[in-house]
């Protein structure tokens, strides 16, 4: 059976957003329906997001790290939202393994969020019903795009190509071959979801540069003579600054 799932690279990933403020676009404008949200330019914003960016800073000062790390629904191969709802409303796709809400049989009661461990679904209060990542299922289909368009809203934002989209099932895929080359793992596999989407680890880099190999160069603007100097009517700082 097919799986699609999204492969994230936190080695690469800027923690710009980008995947978030596309998903929000895309999502809310198309199946998933307007996606709330609330008090957006409040002291307490909230709202419905499918893609989070959350963004932790790593081990002790002063050698810390800071790490971005998105995060959406994981499009689990053996998903607990499905078998608690009591609707029949969250299922996953034989075809391709997306997991999915029926927002016409959802009654917002919750269930799904309490059994999914990692967090991702999210109810839209508004609507009352119970939203989550799609995989921009009404994207990667549409024949109307170009082919090379034909992925998640987030996957074609990132500015650095950290997200890549595919088949996971498919040994040749570009996810397959990230997953298996780069040590891409699976989130809490003690679970026993079996998330299809991975990540592929943050690789350590040091650099190491020894006292004899630092040059200095001198800074062209001390050279005698080139300073720029302002016409002499020019105002000055007192002229213009209030002290
Ligand atoms: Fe369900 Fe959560 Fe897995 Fe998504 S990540 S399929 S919402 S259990
Ligand atoms: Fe099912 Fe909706 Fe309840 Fe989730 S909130 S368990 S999708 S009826
Ligand atoms: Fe990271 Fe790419 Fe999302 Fe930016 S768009 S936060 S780089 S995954």
């Amino acid at each position: 059976m097919k799986q699609l799932a999204l492969v994230i690279d936190l080695n690469v990933c800027v923690g710009c957003h980008a995947c978030v403020t596309s998903c929000k676009e895309w999502n809310t404008s198309g199946v998933a329906g307007a996606m709330a949200d609330e008090r957006p330019y409040g002291k307490d914003p909230t709202g419905t997001f499918f893609n989070r960016v959350q963004t932790f800073e790593v081990g002790t000062y002063p050698d810390t790290q800071t790490v971005h790390f998105p995060k959406s629904c994981l499009h689990c191969e053996d998903p607990p939202c499905v078998p608690v709802c009591p609707t029949g409303a969250s299922y996953k796709r034989a075809e391709d393994g997306i997991v999915l809400v029926d927002y016409d049989k959802c009654i917002g009661c919750k269930y799904c969020a309490w059994a999914c461990p990692y967090g991702v679904r999210e109810l839209d209060t508004q609507e009352k019903v119970m939203k989550k990542c799609t995989l921009c299922v009404d994207r990667i289909y549409d024949e109307k795009l170009p082919e090379a368009e034909r992925k998640p809203a987030c996957v074609m934002a990132c500015p650095t190509n950290a997200r890549l989209f595919g088949d996971i099932h498919d040994p040749q895929s570009e996810v397959s071959v990230a997953i298996r080359e780069q040590g891409g793992y699976a989130l809490m596999p003690e679970w026993g979801t079996k998330p299809a989407n991975h990540y592929l680890p943050r690789r350590k880099t040091e650099v190491r540069v020894r006292p004899e190999q630092i040059l200095r160069a001198d800074n062209p603007l001390k050279v005698d003579g080139k300073l720029p100097k302002p016409p002499e009517d020019s105002p000055s700082l007192d002229d213009t600054a209030s002290w």
